[in-house]
C-alpha cells in the first residue's frame, strides 16, 4: 500500500509515504465481513485482503468455528430426514476439531484442550434446548446481488422456513445487544436473501463458569438497509484510493485478536500489546 522513501525518519524507523496511484480492480466483490473489516480497521483489511498476509485463527475462532460446523452437520442430517442422537456426536466433534485447528495459530496462553471441551459442552446445550425448535430450509446460502452498486456475496449460516435467518456466536462474555457490524450483516441478506423476511434470531453461547445462552431477536430496518447502500460504495471507494489507516482503538487491536500487529507497527510506528 506505501512506497518507502529513502531517508530515514529522526528515530531510526523508515518513513512511509501513502501510495497515490489509485487501483481500479479493488474491491470489486465485497461482502459483508469484508466491509465491516474494512471499517473496522481498514490497514487489518489491506493487510489480508491485498497484501495477502496470512491470518491463521486463534484459539476463540477455532472453537467458534468447530461449534458452527458441528451444528451445521446436525441440521444438515435432519435436512435429510435423520434425527442424529446428541449422545453420539463424540467422534464427529473430534473430528471438525482436528479439521478446524490443523492450520491455526494457539496463542500461548489459549488452554486448547479447555477450549476443545467448552466447545462440546457448547454445542450440546444448542443442539439440546435450541436446535429442536428450528425447521431448517437451508444451510450455508450463498447470496449475490447488488448493494449500492457494488457486487455484493456472502453466505447464510440457517434460514428457516418462515425466511427467518439463524446464527450462532461464542463468547466469553454476555452480551448486551446487537452490534452495528452484525446489522450491517443481516441488512444486507435481507436484500440479497429470496423469501428473508428480515428477522433474525441470534444465539450467544457463553463460556462462563456456568455456561448460558442468550438469544437475542432483531428485525432489521429500513435505515440499516440504508445503510448499506451508502456504505458498501464509499468502502469500495476507499479501498479502491489505497488510503489505509490503523484503528488502534479496534476491540480486535491486540496480538491476540490481531495478526498483523508485526506489519503494522513497522508501517504505521507506535506499538501493540
Ligand atoms: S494491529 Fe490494530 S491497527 Fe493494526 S491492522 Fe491490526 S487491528 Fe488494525
Amino acid at each position: 500500500m506505501f512506497a518507502p522513501e529513502a531517508a530515514p525518519a529522526a528515530s531510526g524507523l523508515t518513513v512511509v509515504k501513502p501510495a497515490t496511484e489509485r487501483n481500479e480492480t479493488l474491491g470489486a466483490v465485497l461482502s459483508p465481513s469484508q466491509a465491516n473489516t474494512f471499517l473496522n480497521c481498514s490497514a487489518r483489511w489491506w493487510f489480508k485482503h491485498s497484501a495477502g498476509l496470512a491470518d491463521p485463527a486463534g484459539g476463540s475462532l477455532v472453537r467458534g468455528k468447530a461449534v458452527h460446523k458441528l451444528v451445521e452437520w446436525w441440521f444438515r442430517q435432519r435436512l435429510a430426514g435423520a434425527t442424529p442422537e446428541i449422545e453420539s456426536l463424540g467422534d464427529i466433534w473430534d473430528e471438525i476439531w482436528e479439521m478446524q485447528s490443523a492450520d491455526a495459530q494457539f496463542a500461548k496462553d489459549d488452554d486448547v484442550d479447555g477450549l476443545k471441551k467448552s466447545g462440546a459442552k457448547l454445542s450440546r446445550m444448542y443442539l439440546e434446548t435450541v436446535a429442536p425448535e428450528i425447521e431448517p430450509a437451508g444451510m450455508e446460502v450463498k447470496v449475490a446481488g447488488e448493494i449500492g452498486g457494488v457486487r455484493v456475496i456472502g453466505y447464510v449460516d440457517l434460514v428457516d422456513t418462515q425466511g427467518t435467518i439463524h446464527d450462532l456466536k461464542t463468547a466469553a462474555k454476555t452480551p448486551s445487544g446487537i452490534g452495528s457490524d452484525y446489522a450491517f450483516q443481516l441488512a444486507t441478506y435481507r436484500q440479497l436473501l429470496p423469501g428473508a423476511n428480515g428477522k433474525a434470531k441470534l444465539v450467544t453461547l457463553v463460556d462462563t463458569k456456568t455456561p448460558k445462552l442468550v438469544t437475542t431477536e432483531y428485525q432489521v430496518s429500513a435505515a440499516d438497509q440504508l445503510a448499506t447502500q451508502n456504505l458498501y460504495p464509499r468502502v469500495r471507494e476507499g479501498i479502491r484510493e489505497g488510503l489505509y489507516f490503523p484503528n488502534r482503538n479496534s476491540f480486535l487491536c491486540s496480538r491476540k485478536y490481531c495478526n498483523f500487529c508485526d506489519a503494522c507497527t513497522k508501517e504505521f510506528g507506535c506499538s501493540i500489546e
